[in-house]
């Protein structure tokens, strides 16, 4: 098993990254957006206490995070994108799996709040649009299903500042902490283009495991 982080700031590229990433390792790909997203479109009682907080472009609170990834059963390694976000579930991470490799990524914030702004989303598939690189065929609608498109409440301008904040104040410590891991392969990726950053990426990768 060889569990392995991507960290960086909201619309980082993070998803973009992992998509490239599923191709080609073998991994299991855990999103904690991507499932408390899938918890308040299923109206839980964990997505009617997070829904507000990721409207606010705030953090979910620890607790509710925590348990989502202590219920995760799999025998593959994990891909965990946007787990952990807290030095707190970092620690609590550490208590119940081994992380074999840290990715960060370091995107400039200019780029990010334009691509964020840029995102539109078909929300009952997560297929996503960017008006820039890959835009709908008909402006504001879904190439497939020819649905209205959206933007996600916490993509719009100002949410985008606070999230940036947030990442700012509670997640960046994380880069300290996991370069100091001496158990830890730890790597900062730079760059603005997931293209260019890929490559780099995947060679991180290919030298911690055999394919
Ligand atoms: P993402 O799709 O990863 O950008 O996550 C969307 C939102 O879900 C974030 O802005 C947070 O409000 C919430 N969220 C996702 N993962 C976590 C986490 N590990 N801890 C707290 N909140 C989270």
């Amino acid at each position: 098993m060889c569990n392995v982080i991507i960290l960086g700031s909201p619309g980082g590229g993070k998803g973009t990254i992992c998509k490239k990433l599923l191709k080609n390792f073998e991994f299991t790909h855990v999103s904690t957006g991507d499932l408390l997203r899938s918890h308040i479109s299923g109206q839980t009682t964990l997505g009617l206490k997070a829904e507000k907080y990721i409207n606010e472009g705030k953090l979910v609170p620890d607790d509710l995070v925590i348990g989502l990834i202590q219920q995760l059963k799999t025998d593959k390694s994990l891909l965990l994108d946007g787990f952990p976000r807290t030095l707190h579930q970092a620690f609590s991470l550490g208590n119940v799996m081994t992380i074999d490799s840290v990715i960060a990524l370091d995107i400039p914030h200019e780029t990010i709040i334009n691509r964020l702004s840029n995102r539109w989303v078909h929300a009952p598939s997560g297929r996503t649009y960017a008006n820039d690189y890959n835009p709908p065929k008909v402006s504001g609608i879904d190439d497939v299903t020819g649905e209205k498109l959206t933007q996600r409440e916490d993509d719009k301008p100002d949410t985008i500042r606070t999230r940036l904040e947030n990442y700012q104040k509670q997640t960046a410590p994380l880069i300290e902490y996991y370069k100091n891991n001496t158990n830890v392969h730890f790597q900062i990726f730079s760059g603005t283009e997931s293209d260019v950053i890929y490559p780099e990426v995947a060679d991180f990768l290919h030298s911690r495991f055999a394919v």
